[in-house]
């Protein structure tokens, strides 16, 4: 593997809900009830947003960690504000 193609897949890639109207989160139901792959999300229930075709099981999955890292933040960011809201609130009600 080159540098170049393993610094792309860092980069951060739209992904959006398979299109194919039997995909169910990339499962597929075939004859007799039972459940397959999807074909054109290779089972992961999600494609690339621009060309609309399955990316490699690696790459998804480093796109979905750099999600989760972002709300992970986020949601720490949150705390951090609601505690200070709180502080100013405690303040507030001690000063009266
Ligand atoms: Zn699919």
């Amino acid at each position: 593997m080159t540098r170049v193609s393993r610094n792309q897949s860092f980069k951060k890639r739209m992904l959006k809900k398979c299109h194919y109207m039997d995909c169910q989160g990339g499962s597929v139901v075939g004859m007799m009830g039972s459940l397959s792959d999807c074909a054109t999300c290779n089972g992961l229930g999600l494609v690339d947003a621009d060309t609309g075709e399955a990316l490699p099981e690696r790459d998804v999955i480093r796109q979905l960690l750099m999600r989760f890292e972002e709300q992970r933040l986020r949601i720490h960011q949150m705390k951090q504000y609601q505690e200070e809201l709180q502080r100013r609130l405690e303040g507030y009600e001690r000063g009266r």
